[in-house]
């Protein structure tokens, strides 16, 4: 009977982290992962030099440590996540920690030991490490030879202030920055494939998104706010979708499709879309705007219209996709899970109202001047309070003082 715990060690990349800007980022994480964990059973998770520890109750069997660290692996800001047992700094122990955390790797054929201690006083240096533990383990495991170069799986033993840890199991995580980190960011989202992408990197980025969508309803059935509403779920399992804003819009693209000429209404509704965002992102503290736009998709996402809708607002407007292929992002999107929701049919306002020719190089000029018949500012305070909240689980969002 073993007296070792089950760990899952977090690792990060250090890259541009140092001094006050690292230990925000770790605290960051160690809360995020707080957060997103709560319903597995944990008993403790800290940072201990350079990682972050996941410390499994007593109860946790290894189907559950695959399924915590399948959880932990998509969390942004994690580069690495490799599970095992936590021991006390006595080699034998250590040892048999390494043979049984081998177990949990499946058949391999060449390994090596990488041994690493974070203060001298252990009396043990990670050569010698090395070597104790590598020839127990050729002892254990007789088929299996030492490789120092590209060996099917690394051995680390890692001895941190008053204990030992050793894993064998080691996954690449989803790397960037823990959300919280960047700041917030207000993201334009359809129900469409491109959005929840754009909205998703920008998360991994470390920023807290908060979500504006605009719904086709009372001029058609509200659809595409259940598919949004179905991605913001998946978005939500890492913590990477705060809230999302439902704004019912049909009504006043009807009012634009009647009063402005039909190749620039596509403009009109976005440059309006865009202005409703950024008093959301005023309200809600946020510095910036998201859309999911992609060069010369449609012929809204010509480098002149996207000039005609930026003009619209005064803060940045961040565009993680646009030289992203349609191919690539469909890609991310299966991945995210967010595929096959956006591949369901869905009006919303985008589907509404559609001219037949859009404009695609719009000039400044005519814009503004079609905008100016346009009672844009009382839309935009009875636009704000129709809009709905939704709200989703973000360990990093703090709601706004009223
Ligand atoms: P997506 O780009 O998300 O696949 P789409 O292709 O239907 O959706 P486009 O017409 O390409 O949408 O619009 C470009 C961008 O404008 C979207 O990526 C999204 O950021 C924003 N947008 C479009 N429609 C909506 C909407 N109904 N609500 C919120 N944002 C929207
Ligand atoms: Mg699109």
């Amino acid at each position: 009977m073993s007296s070792y715990q089950r760990i899952c060690l977090v690792h990060y990349h250090e890259i541009g982290l140092k001094g006050r800007n690292r230990s925000s980022f770790e605290t960051r994480l160690v809360r995020n992962l707080e957060g997103l964990l709560r319903s597995y059973p944990i008993a403790e998770i800290k940072r201990i030099s350079g990682r972050i520890l996941v410390l499994l109750s007593s109860e946790a069997d290894y189907a559950l440590v695959c399924q915590v660290e399948e959880a932990i692996r998509m969390v942004p800001g994690v580069a690495r996540v490799s599970c095992g047992y936590r021991c006390d700094r006595v080699l034998d122990d250590m040892c048999a920690a390494a043979s049984d955390a081998l177990q949990d790797v499946g058949e391999f054929e060449a390994f090596k030991v990488a041994a690493r201690r974070s203060h001298t006083d252990f009396p043990t240096s990670s050569m010698e490490m090395n070597q104790i533990v590598g020839a127990y383990l050729c002892d254990s495991y007789p088929h299996a030879k030492v490789k120092m170069k590209d060996p099917d799986v690394v051995v680390g033993v890692e001895v941190i202030q008053g204990a030992s840890y050793v894993y064998a199991r080691s996954l690449r995580g989803i790397g960037g920055l823990p959300v919280g980190s960047s700041g917030r960011l207000v993201c334009l989202l359809s129900s469409g494939i491109d959005s929840p992408v754009a909205t998703w990197k920008m998360a991994r980025r470390g920023a807290v998104c908060i979500g504006v969508h605009f719904s086709g309803r009372p001029a058609a059935e509200g659809t595409s706010e259940f598919l949004v509403d179905d991605i913001a779920h998946v978005l939500e399992r890492t913590g990477c979708i705060a809230r999302v804003y439902v704004v019912p819009f049909g009504e006043y693209q009807r009012q634009i499709a009647a009063s402005v000429p039909p190749s620039l209404r596509v403009i009109m509704y976005r440059r309006l879309m865009f202005k409703v965002a950024q008093e959301v992102a005023c309200k809600e503290h946020a510095r910036g705007l998201v859309t999911g736009e992609s060069l010369g998709q449609v012929a809204s996402q010509t480098i002149d219209n996207i000039a005609a809708t930026d003009e619209a607002v005064d803060m940045p407007v961040l565009r993680p996709l646009i030289g992203t292929d349609k191919l690539e992002i469909i890609e991310q999107a299966e991945k995210l899970g967010t595929f096959v929701i956006s591949s369901q049919d869905a009006t919303d306002c985008c589907t509404l109202f559609m001219p037949r020719n859009p404009e695609t190089h719009a000039k400044m000029d005519a814009v503004l001047h079609a905008e100016e018949s346009l009672p844009v500012e009382r839309w935009i305070a009875e636009i704000l309070e129709d809009v709905e909240v939704r709200d989703y689980f973000c360990p990093a969002y703090k709601k706004p003082q009223l």
